[in-house]
């Protein structure tokens, strides 16, 4: 019984791009764009050395913005305000993601590698304004990205909330290394699985696994 491995969990933590909107949203299309032509402009660059730039920082950094700040010095604020001026018409309220929030027993925050004000929005755009204990994003972690551990720890004590009676959702397999060398229940909410011993369970939907975990 899934409910069971869920019981001890006091804090619910929710990754936001691709976890609490669908893929299919494609709003990261939007803002790779404007990451590369952010990183065009301000390192007069083309966008093949933009793009082959930005995939080396994911992997070397974590974030795109991680290896800006490490290997460039670049101001985090303006940055992070530019790539996520975004229209984000493709997003619906997702009522049944809602119920599946609403009832989960405790507290529930949001932890994303982008920005509050970002996040705020699209929790809006989702129908789940109020559902929410907290929203943090990178500036609460000082400006270093998940998957690092130490942006999880300082985000987990601003919030204070204790790992090993905590669960965290998020779409990136990376993501939930942390996590689970913290103690968390990790769930890895994607299409499509990934197998890894850091990953406690896989959902593709995942207004139906909040379901699971409610009270009968
Ligand atoms: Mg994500």
């Amino acid at each position: 019984m899934i409910r069971s491995r869920f019981s001890h969990v006091q804090t619910w933590v929710f990754d936001l791009d691709n976890t609490l909107y669908p893929p299919e949203a494609r709003l990261f299309d939007q803002i790779e764009v404007r990451m590369t032509d952010w990183v065009m402009r301000e390192l007069g660059i083309d966008r093949d050395a933009a793009n082959s730039l930005r995939r080396d920082y994911w992997h070397r950094f974590g974030t795109t913005l991680a290896g800006l700040m490490r290997l460039h010095g670049v101001d985090p604020s303006a940055y992070l305000y530019e790539v996520h001026d975004i229209d984000l018409g493709h997003l619906t309220p997702d009522p049944h993601l809602a119920r599946g929030i609403a009832a989960l027993p405790g507290r529930r925050i949001v932890y994303t590698n982008a920005s509050r004000p970002y996040a705020e929005r699209v929790v809006a755009a989702r129908g789940l304004a109020g559902l929410f204990d907290a929203v943090y994003g990178v500036e609460h972690a000082g400006f270093h990205p998940k998957p690092e551990r130490a942006a999880f720890e300082a985000v987990f004590a601003t919030d204070g909330l204790s790992p090993d009676r905590a669960a965290m959702f998020e779409d990136d397999p990376r993501n939930l290394a942390a996590p689970h060398e913290m103690g968390m229940r990790t769930v890895h909410v994607a299409p499509e699985p990934t197998e890894a011993p850091h990953i406690h369970h896989h959902t593709d939907d995942l207004a139906h696994f909040l379901g699971q975990l409610a009270a009968a």
